[in-house]
C-alpha cells in the first residue's frame, strides 16, 4: 500500500508520517519511508539544488519531477511488488499545490506531467494535514529557498490542495490544527479501515 503525507511547510505531516510507521510495525507490517524530493543519491542532489539556487518556476517543476521519477523506479516500484506499505513524504499532489497552483503553472500540466514522472504509479491514500497558515509560519524556523516566500505564498498552496481534495476520493483532510495525538487519531483510523478490508 502506497501512502502520501501532503501539507503546507510546518504541518507536522513528517511526525505523522513517522508515528504511522511505528504503527504499522507494531502490526507487523514491513514498512520503508522516503521522502521528496529527495530518497535517492540523484534525488537527493537535486533536493540540494532545488533548496538552495535560485530558478525559474519551470526548472523547479522540472527538477521535483525529475526527483519522483528515480524515487519511483529504484525505491516505490520495488517495494510496493515486495509487499512493503511505502510512506511518502511528499509526492505528486505538492508538486501540483506549490508549482501547479503557488507558482502558477497550471493544475492540468501539472497533473500531465506527474503522470509521466510516476508511470502512472498512484497513492492509496493521501493525507494532507491542514493546518492555518498563521500557525505553520510560526513553526518554521530554519527557512529553506522556498519556504523564503511567505504567507501569500502558502495560502496559495493550501488554497490548491484544498481544490485537490474536491476531485479525488482516497485524499483525506487531517484537521491538523490539534495537539500531536489528536491528528494521529484520525490518521490511523482512517489506515485501520483500510486495513480491514
Ligand atoms: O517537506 P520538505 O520541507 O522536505 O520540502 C522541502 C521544500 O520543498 C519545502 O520548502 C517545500 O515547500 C518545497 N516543495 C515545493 N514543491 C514541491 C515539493 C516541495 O516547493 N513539489
Amino acid at each position: 500500500m502506497f501512502i502520501t503525507f501532503e501539507g503546507i511547510d510546518g504541518s507536522g505531516k513528517s511526525t505523522q508520517l513517522d508515528l504511522l510507521a511505528n504503527y504499522l510495525e507494531q502490526k507487523n507490517k514491513k514498512v520503508i519511508k522516503v521522502r521528496e524530493p529527495g530518497g535517492t543519491i540523484l534525488g537527493e542532489k537535486i533536493r540540494d539544488l532545488l533548496l538552495n539556487f535560485p530558478m525559474n518556476s519551470r526548472s523547479e517543476l522540472l527538477l521535483f519531477l525529475a526527483s519522483r521519477a528515480q524515487l519511483v523506479d529504484e525505491i516505490i516500484k520495488p517495494s510496493l511488488k515486495k509487499g512493503y506499505f511505502v510512506l511518502a513524504d511528499r509526492f505528486t499532489d505538492s508538486s501540483i499545490a506549490y508549482q501547479g497552483g503557488a507558482r502558477n503553472l497550471g493544475i492540468d500540466l501539472v497533473e500531465n506531467l506527474n503522470s509521466f514522472a510516476t508511470d502512472n504509479i498512484l497513492p492509496n491514500i493521501v493525507f494532507f494535514i491542514d493546518i492555518p497558515v498563521n500557525i505553520a509560519i510560526t513553526r518554521i524556523l530554519k527557512k529553506d529557498r522556498i519556504e523564503k516566500e511567505g504567507k501569500n505564498f502558502l495560502e496559495k498552496v493550501r488554497d490548491t490542495y484544498l481544490k485537490i481534495s474536491m476531485k479525488k476520493d482516497n485524499f483525506y483532510v487531517i484537521d491538523g490544527n490539534q495537539d500531536v495525538e489528536g491528528v494521529f487519531l484520525q490518521i490511523k483510523n482512517i489506515v485501520d479501515s483500510y486495513l480491514d478490508h
